[in-house]
């Protein structure tokens, strides 16, 4: 069994990959939903539905987000209505908004409703939200506090960072299983996610971050930053607020507490070298996913990675 930990850009590529080389079967996915929002009344969960939406094939590779070939005429006819359409929803997401939010208000869990919806949408693998609680992303800025996808969706990241905070992360229980899953498996990935807004809210939540520290499976993160700079989106300026280096050394202080091995890109090969010098395991392979080739070369690359890693250290004990 394979547990990744994810958000649900870089997270959904690498997950893409992953789905080609380990069977469905054999991966749980413990999903961020420090982004999940209330729009027009529905409770959307961006990243629970990217990764559904790319275990059951069917996530838009040029949009990244939402279901290949959709259409928008709800978003269309919402915009004549007045209202906003600045969070894009396609017509075939949108029916999954609408079960979401009927089996919630219903008294389902997050978790028991993000299952449904997985099964019925053909998916094999396991996902998990990271919790059934709320746990809201806060960006700070000069204008004030944004939820994420205010910050990230509708001022396209623009607003300088003063802080980031997830409301309700202290109290947040784990979803059922997620400990559990992270406890018994061999080996736990931390996906090429956003560290601070897609990682760091499942990482909030403190039970998830004990387990990370307490289970002796392999914990292996992949970098999206590549050459001292995210691949995509606002990771560096949110790394650079959190007083962290945008760099891999930023990656693994960020994980500092339970990584046990950091896979980064070939052209941070010198900087991988310093790395391990502090000590650090580190493993250097093609990082940047265009194709689906480039997907399944990193999903093996690190299969064998922590394959290798786990055989020589068999029958140790993890140093914590
Ligand atoms: P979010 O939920 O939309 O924020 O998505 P994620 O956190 O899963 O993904 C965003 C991160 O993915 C960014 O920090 C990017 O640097 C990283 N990323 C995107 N594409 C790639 C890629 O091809 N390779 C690597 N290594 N990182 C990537």
């Amino acid at each position: 069994m394979i547990v990744v930990l994810t958000g649900g850009t870089g997270g959904a590529k690498f997950v893409d990959g992953l789905r080609e080389v380990v069977a469905p079967e054999e991966l749980t996915l413990i999903v961020n939903t420090g982004d999940d929002l209330l729009w027009w009344g529905l409770y959307v969960s961006p990243d629970l539905d990217s990764i559904t939406y790319v275990l059951a094939g069917l996530l838009s590779k040029e949009r990244g987000w939402g279901v290949k070939g959709d259409t928008f005429f709800c978003l269309q006819a919402m915009g004549h209505l007045g209202q906003p359409i600045w969070f894009q929803v396609g017509d075939r997401d949108l029916a999954v908004h609408l079960l979401r939010s009927r089996l919630l208000a219903e008294g389902k869990t997050l978790s028991e409703t993000t299952a449904q919806i997985a099964a019925r949408l053909g998916v094999n693998a396991r996902i998990l939200p990271m919790s059934d609680s709320r746990v809201e992303t806060r960006i700070g800025t000069p204008i004030g506090e944004l939820s994420f996808e205010e910050y990230f969706v509708q001022r396209w990241y623009q607003d300088p960072v003063q802080s980031v905070r997830f409301a309700g992360a202290a109290e947040a229980e784990p979803a059922p299983g997620v400990v559990d899953a992270i406890m018994l498996t061999d080996s736990v990935l931390l996906a090429p996610s956003n560290p601070i807004t897609s990682i760091g809210p499942i990482l909030a939540v403190p039970a998830i971050r004990q387990a990370l520290r307490d289970t002796k499976a392999l914990v292996a993160a992949v970098s999206p930053i590549v050459g001292g700079a995210p691949v995509a989106g606002p990771a560096g300026v949110l790394m650079e607020s959190q007083g962290l280096p945008v760099s891999i050394a930023g990656v693994a202080q960020a994980y500092r507490d339970f990584l046990d091995l950091l896979v980064v890109d070939l052209r941070d090969e010198s900087a991988a070298e310093h790395l391990r010098t502090l000590g650090v395991r580190v493993q250097c392979t093609n990082t940047i996913m265009r194709t689906a080739e480039d997907k399944a070369q990193l999903a093996r690359a690190v299969v064998s990675f922590i394959s290798k890693e786990s055989a020589a250290r068999a029958g140790g004990v993890k140093q914590q």
